[in-house]
């Protein structure tokens, strides 16, 4: 008998007859033996709905106290899911108890919409287990020191659940979601594109916060930090296969590089639509730009990417980088207005049909020439690279987003991604 968290995402709670497969396939862990977590998201496309209606009532500035209403607002979605499924778990026979964030509780910062966990209390979680009760906790939401209702950033059911099974030092977190698995590259973009048997929880990091919205970062961060065992499969087979076929199902993550293993130079390609380009133009070059411009971006909270310098000309340098498309606009009106009079330019352009590509995997450390192949496949296409940005174990190009489907096409065949795993 075991402590184990499942996560079901928006679509595997997308309607009644879904959250009711959910529930025949917790009970079903629940009568073999286990003590049961349950985590589920908001009805699929609910959180968007909310936020959809608020903006069409929102004031034209944002600020903390629009923010911490998103926040009461979005959170509502999970609580009607976790009502829902604990409703089916007792229609299936079960015990079955909901809990709210602020009431488990699952503690957070305050910074609204994309609030921290800080911690967990696992008490009263662990008195319902061992009184035989099904616990099913919100996805997404949590409760900062003063009482309000934060939440954890879109995805972040993922991240309650890695944080519960951590907190709950459960035997394993399972992430049911509408793919079977983590895949080569999303399996929407690329038909081809393969599942991973397993994924290192480095590689996992590196595509998730390169825009694999298969698993929200945090989510992997917690993983590796408390070595919780992780495992993303699907919600879509049958509730009643077996459930030993079931847990060795879809990716493992996992922590030590099997060394007999041939790693395979490029495990994954990840995108991201979700960043914009600002350039500040003729600033002068000299000791200090670098801070004076982002330094100013830092301190509005506002996080930046990739960064490029060019070198300088008659004294002028360029200076580029990239923001998240929902801060782009507040960026460039805290530079217009801030900055670029200290810098002597009024010269700023932004480009917010752009998108990142990245390559991505472990076998990078030991072989050259990684990037210069992904540069050739993309020059075969024709498609212009405007940035570069590298790490240890991932290359990631910033380019036009019209050639973003191309670009993770050329690149997934060029690194023999298609091909069965060796
Ligand atoms: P959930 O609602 O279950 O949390 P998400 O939509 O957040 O599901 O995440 C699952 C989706 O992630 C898949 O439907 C797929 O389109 C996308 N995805 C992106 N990259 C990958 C990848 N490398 N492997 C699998 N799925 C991926
Ligand atoms: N419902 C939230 C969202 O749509 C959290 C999640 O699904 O993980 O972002
Ligand atoms: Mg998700």
């Amino acid at each position: 008998m075991a402590l184990i968290v499942h996560k079901y995402g928006g679509t595997s709670m997308g309607s009644t007859e879904r959250i009711r497969n959910v529930a025949k396939r917790v009970a079903k862990w629940a009568r073999a033996g286990h003590q049961m977590v349950v985590v589920p998201s908001a009805m699929s496309g609910e959180t968007n709905r909310l936020l959809g209606l608020a903006k069409e009532l929102s004031p034209a500035r944002s600020s903390d106290a629009l923010l911490r209403e998103l926040d009461m607002l979005a959170s509502t979605g999970e609580q009607v899911s976790v009502g829902l499924l604990a409703i089916a778990l007792q229609a299936e026979g079960l015990e079955a108890v909901s809990y709210a964030g602020w009431q488990v509780p699952v503690r957070t910062n305050s910074a609204y919409t994309k609030a921290r966990i800080e911690s967990i209390e696992d008490k009263k979680v662990r008195a319902d287990l061992a009184a035989g009760k099904v616990v099913v906790i919100t996805g997404f939401q949590g409760v900062d020191e003063k009482g309000n209702i934060t939440t954890l950033g879109r995805g972040g059911s993922d991240t309650s659940a890695v944080a519960v099974a951590a907190a709950m030092q459960a035997a394993e977190c399972l992430i049911y979601t509408d793919v079977d698995g983590v895949y080569t590259t999303d399996p929407r973009v690329v038909p081809e594109a393969r599942r991973l048997s397993s994924v290192s929880f480095e590689e996992m990091l590196e595509m998730a916060s390169m825009g694999s919205k298969v698993l929200q970062i945090r989510s992997v961060e917690f993983a590796g930090k408390y070595r919780v065992p992780l495992r993303v499969l699907s919600s879509f087979t049958p509730w009643d296969i077996p459930i030993e076929e079931e847990a060795h199902s879809g990716t493992l993550i996992t922590f030590e590089e099997d060394e007999q293993m041939e790693q395979a130079v490029v495990s994954g390609i990840a995108f991201n639509r979700d960043e914009a380009k600002i350039s500040v133009l003729g600033v002068p070059d000299k000791p200090g730009i670098a801070y004076t411009i982002l330094g100013a971006v830092a301190d509005a909270n506002i996080e930046v990417d990739v960064i490029i310098q060019n070198i300088s000309k008659d004294g002028k340098t360029d200076f580029s980088f990239t923001v998240h498309r929902n801060d782009y606009a507040r960026t460039v009106d805290l530079l217009k207005t801030k900055v670029l009079p200290s810098l002597g330019t009024d010269q700023i352009e932004g480009d917010t049909r752009i998108c990142k590509v990245s390559i991505v995997g472990i076998g990078m450390r030991s072989h050259v020439g990684i990037a210069s192949k992904m540069f050739r496949a993309l020059s075969e296409e024709g498609i212009n690279i405007q940035m570069i940005s590298t790490s240890e174990i991932k290359t990631s190009v910033v380019i036009d987003e019209k050639y973003m489907e191309l670009a993770v096409r050329a690149l997934h065949r060029a690194f023999d991604l298609d091909q069965p795993e060796s």
